[in-house]
């Protein structure tokens, strides 16, 4: 079938396993082109198909030639629907990583439940005996227990509303937009879905299994950036929920595994486009820092990452033993210039301020869409396999 974008909101239901697999290769690319540091050889990867889990995943492989084993929660393609993209991004990035001679496996299921857990320590136990790094990269909208409860997270402010200004992506046009407080349960549900709980329970689970080396740490994802986020990020529900990863990776860390919490950059990925107000500053963010020169995608970011803060001597961290790779996007004279520019954006200067195209590149790339060299006018099969699940 010919295979094109169909966007719904802020997502897009279908996918290209060809572009897919050109996105993965381009990001392998960049990786094989870098010096590296020695790393470790066997990791885990929880969230592994999309955004920074897979860019961890590859770095991983192709930095260290780290055999990796990846969670993912993906789709294959069924009749007249794509695959997700995570599945064809995972099914490329095992074709590419089995042809270059490194070891890579894949368990497919909803990481937060037991079963996937013990699946997941099984195969560390039978192939690699242990890991030496665990990715925590799960973003997810919902969480279901053991018991069958399902709690949401939201995404909303704590306390008192919040107004700043927005984007619709699809008409281009900026307005205004009123974020409520989020209620008690509501945030309470945010902290089980994108708190550090399931984190907790894998660590725990994997050390009770004996599947963690003697040099084993892990790391989880963050984010702070400006001011003109925080109601909406740092300091709204799933502020809370990441306030509570970073006492997760305290308490972990005091009970003998290193648990680093990596604050990274604001960057397109299926999960920041849900999110109101932030989709806005990040186009204007991109327009600053591709003018410095500076800008990073998520493979630059993870890149960064592992071969300069985790594994290249002890790690680099801030005074709260955080790892900071917002560093650039935080740096003053880009934030005094994304301020300026926030404060004068409209409608009609949109093109001048933001770079709207390069987050709709951005965000088409997600789903495989608008790559160089792929023939989207081709007659594609869409049901691909990931080799370690056929
Ligand atoms: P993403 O949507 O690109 O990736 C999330 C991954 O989690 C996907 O591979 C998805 O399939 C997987 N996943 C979701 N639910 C799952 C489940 N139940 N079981 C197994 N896998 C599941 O998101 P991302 O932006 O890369 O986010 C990853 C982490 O990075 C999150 O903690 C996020 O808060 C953090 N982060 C993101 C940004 C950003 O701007 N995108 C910035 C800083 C930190």
């Amino acid at each position: 079938m010919i295979i094109q974008p169909k966007v719904r909101g802020f997502i897009c239901t279908t996918a290209h396993p060809a572009g897919c697999q050109a996105a993965v290769k381009e990001q392998i690319d960049y990786v094989k082109a870098q010096p590296h540091a020695d790393g470790p050889k066997k990791v885990l990867v929880i969230g592994a198909s999309m955004g920074y889990g897979l860019a961890s995943r590859i770095t991983a492989a192709y930095s260290f030639g780290a055999a990796t084993i990846g969670v993912i929660f993906d789709k294959p393609a069924a009749g007249n629907r794509t695959a997700s993209s995570g599945w064809y991004n995972t099914a490329a990035f095992e074709n590419f990583a089995h042809a270059d001679g490194l070891y890579a496996k894949t368990i497919n299921g909803d990481a937060y439940s037991q079963d996937i857990k013990e699946q997941t320590i099984a195969l560390i136990k039978q192939d690699l005996g242990q890991v030496d790094l665990v990715v925590y990269s799960l973003a997810a909208p919902r969480r279901t227990m053991a018991d069958g409860t399902t709690y949401s997270s939201v995404l909303k402010t704590v306390g008192a509303p919040y107004t700043n200004k927005t984007i619709d992506l699809k008409k281009r046009v900026v307005s205004d937009i009123t974020v409520e407080p989020a209620t008690e349960e509501e945030i309470a549900a945010t902290v089980k879905v994108m708190g550090g709980e399931d984190w907790k329970d894998w660590m725990d689970a994997l050390k009770a299994a004996g599947a963690l080396s003697e040099q084993a740490l892990t790391v989880a994802y963050s984010y702070i950036g400006p001011d003109i986020t925080h109601p909406m990020y740092a300091d709204g529900s799933i502020g809370k929920a990441k306030d509570h990863l970073f006492a997760t990776s305290q308490q972990l860390t005091a009970e003998g595994i290193p648990a680093y919490i990596s604050v990274n950059k604001a960057l397109v990925t299926q999960s920041s486009a849900a999110i109101p107000i932030v989709p806005l500053y990040i186009s204007i963010l991109y327009k600053v820092m591709k003018a410095h020169g500076n800008h990073e995608g998520c493979i630059e970011q993870m890149y960064r990452l592992m071969n300069q803060k985790l594994y290249n001597g002890a790690a680099v961290t801030d005074d709260e033993n955080r790892i900071r790779l917002d560093d650039l996007e935080m740096l003053p004279d880009i934030q005094s210039e994304v301020q300026a520019l926030w404060s004068t954006i409209a409608t009609e200067n949109l093109d001048t301020h933001a770079d709207i195209d390069g987050y709709f590149s951005d965000f088409y790339r997600l789903f495989g869409f608008g790559l160089d060299g792929v023939d989207y006018e081709a007659d594609t099969d869409p049901s691909v396999l990931i080799p370690s699940l056929m």
